[in-house]
């Protein structure tokens, strides 16, 4: 039985990418088989887990040049694979708009796969746009992570219709899995006021991944904190994390 997870947010630079490659390497260290499909341009998910290729990916994918079988590599993490983004994957905003189905793109290629693993986590890019709309059309859930700063529900607000109106169309059964609090700062009075607005509104997970360098560099060593720095208090945060989840899912594991 896999799990499938979309790792969304519209807003820049809140974590995303940080929670799906250390949420997917926790994880794979709990002895699940993990998939990592990186829908970001960017590719930041993909090279943090020391991937990098020029071209195929999930482009190749999106388009249907690929089987998404032939287009899955191994990450620096054991346990961890991963189906890895190219710059490219930015023209499918525009190229996938006059093929068929093209929201349902990525759930058709998972499902030849998605049997393969216990958990499927989909990092997407900072938009709302055909990505991340392929993205949580192929979800069983999603994950929010949330900087705890002004504004940051303003933002959810417009998440929650768009996943509204993929539940209405696409995917009856997406919904939201809970929020996930990141950089957080406990010394900061306006992050603990923010948090507990959330919680009136989400399921809030009990890990709370504070601000901790250790996660911002281990990119740059393309490997997830867990073979970076496996005792520092971003790793044990996301350790956290994926006990809580893994506990929501007696059944997988
Ligand atoms: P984008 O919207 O551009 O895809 P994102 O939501 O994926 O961004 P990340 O790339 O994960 O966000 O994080 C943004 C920046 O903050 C990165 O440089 C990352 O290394 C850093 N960062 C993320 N989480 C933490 C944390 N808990 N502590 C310190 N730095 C962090
Ligand atoms: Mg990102």
């Amino acid at each position: 039985m896999s799990r499938v997870f979309a790792i969304a947010n519209q807003k820049g630079g809140v974590g995303k990418t940080t929670t799906a490659v250390n949420l997917a390497a926790s994880l794979a260290v709990a002895e699940q088989s993990v998939l990592l499909i990186d829908l970001d341009p960017q590719a930041n998910a993909s090279t943090g887990l020391g991937v990098r290729v020029a071209d195929g990916g999930t482009y190749r994918v999106l388009t249907g040049e690929s089987a998404l079988a032939d287009e899955i590599r191994d990450s620096s993490m054991p346990g961890l694979q991963v189906v890895p983004a190219t710059p490219d994957l930015a023209a499918t905003e525009r190229e996938l708009l006059d093929v068929e189905a093209p929201m349902s793109r990525l759930r058709d290629s998972l499902k030849a796969v998605r049997e393969r693993f216990d958990y499927v986590i989909i990092d997407c890019p900072p938009s709302l746009g055909v990505l991340t709309l392929n993205a949580l059309t192929a979800a069983d859930r999603v994950l929010v992570p949330l900087q705890c700063e002004y504004y940051a529900l303003e933002g959810l607000s417009q998440l929650v219709g768009t996943i509204e109106r993929v539940r209405a169309s696409l995917n009856p059964d997406l919904s939201v899995h809970g929020v996930v609090l990141t950089m957080f700062d406990a010394r900061n009075n306006l992050a603990a006021e923010v948090a507990a607005e959330v919680r009136e509104h989400f399921r809030v997970f009990e890990a709370v991944i504070p601000r901790n360098v250790r996660l911002a560099e281990a990119p740059s060593h393309g490997k997830p904190v867990l073979l970076y720095d496996a005792a520092s208090r971003g790793a044990y945060g996301y350790l956290k994390l994926a006990r809580e989840l893994l506990d929501d899912f007696p059944d997988a594991a």
